[in-house]
């Protein structure tokens, strides 16, 4: 048996079939067309679907940009893809290619996939956070995504660590993390994420020093996983933020949890679409 792993971004699509181990046997990759609006870029999702689905495939995972409500399968209207307003994304493909189909956001699906196949299997409560162009998370309780009651939960990017902040986010708050400490918030200051000097990456690591601490404080996780392009950093952030997370929280066995880099970075989203697919079959 085998799933499908769809990533539907705002420039490409990547499909790909998948097996029960989380191995791509077969992928292909699409424009998505999002500038010729809704139906252009569903015909490519089809498409992308059909070279790749074979008789043996029992369910499908789709990654999209949000906003969208993984719990109902609907696409609400991600500001990437022009024309999909409220489009019941997961009801259609079920019901074009009789299989089950679900839907959800990178950050929880990566978060899925670091727990059942990466850096965090094994684990039951898992933190995982994206440091990208923008900053997510995703909460795994007891192997499961936590959803909240509409869907929406895990937003840690806007998580604010300074309500006094004179930088406000695109959601309105100040101080959000993602409007502080992700990489565009950095292009923004004229500053390369890749070439950070010393002191400028001891300034970005107090920043998520400071939010991880509280998410610890309000979690208690088993592990904390970091993903997404930023992660790239490597040991001179993760050591930092070790080394500041227990000071930034009243968990006393803070120092205990492991903060350790993604593993399923490469393929993320084809791989966190086929996580929920089989995680949503089983
Ligand atoms: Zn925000």
């Amino acid at each position: 048996m085998a799933v499908i792993g769809i990533d539907i971004g705002g420039t490409k699509i990547a499909c790909a079939r998948v097996s029960e181990e989380l191995e791509i046997i077969e992928s292909t990759f699409l424009p998505t067309l999002a500038s010729q609006g809704f139906d252009a870029s569903l015909a490519q999702v089809f498409r992308a679907i059909d070279s790749c689905i074979t008789a043996d495939v029992e369910a499908i995972g789709i990654c999209a940009p949000g906003p969208l409500n993984p719990k109902t399968g609907v696409i609400l209207n991600p500001p990437n893809l022009p024309g999909w307003i409220n489009i019941p994304l997961a009801a259609m493909i079920q019901a074009k290619y009789s299989v089950p189909c679900v839907v959800e956001n990178d950050a929880n699906a990566a978060g899925l996939a670091e727990t059942l196949f990466g850096a965090a299997r094994g684990c039951a409560s898992v933190l995982y956070v994206t440091l990208s162009t923008g900053i997510g998370a995703g909460l795994i309780f007891n192997g499961k995504i936590y959803h909240g009651k509409n869907g929406f939960a895990g937003e840690g990017g806007h998580v604010s660590i300074d309500y006094r902040s004179a930088i406000t986010c695109n959601c309105g708050t100040p101080g959000c993390i993602e409007a502080l400490a992700s990489g565009t918030a950095l292009a923004v200051r004229g500053l390369n994420p890749a070439a950070l000097n010393d002191n400028q990456l001891d300034e970005m690591a107090t920043m998520l020093g400071a939010w991880l601490g509280s998410l610890v404080s309000l979690l208690d996780p088993d592990i904390i996983v970091v993903g997404g392009g930023m992660a790239q950093i490597g040991s001179p952030l993760i050591d930092k933020l070790r080394r500041i997370v227990p000071t930034r929280t009243i968990n006393q066995f803070a120092s205990e949890i492991p903060i350790v880099p993604a593993q399923l970075a490469a393929n993320s989203g084809v791989l966190g679409a086929a996580s929920v697919a089989l995680g949503g079959r089983a």
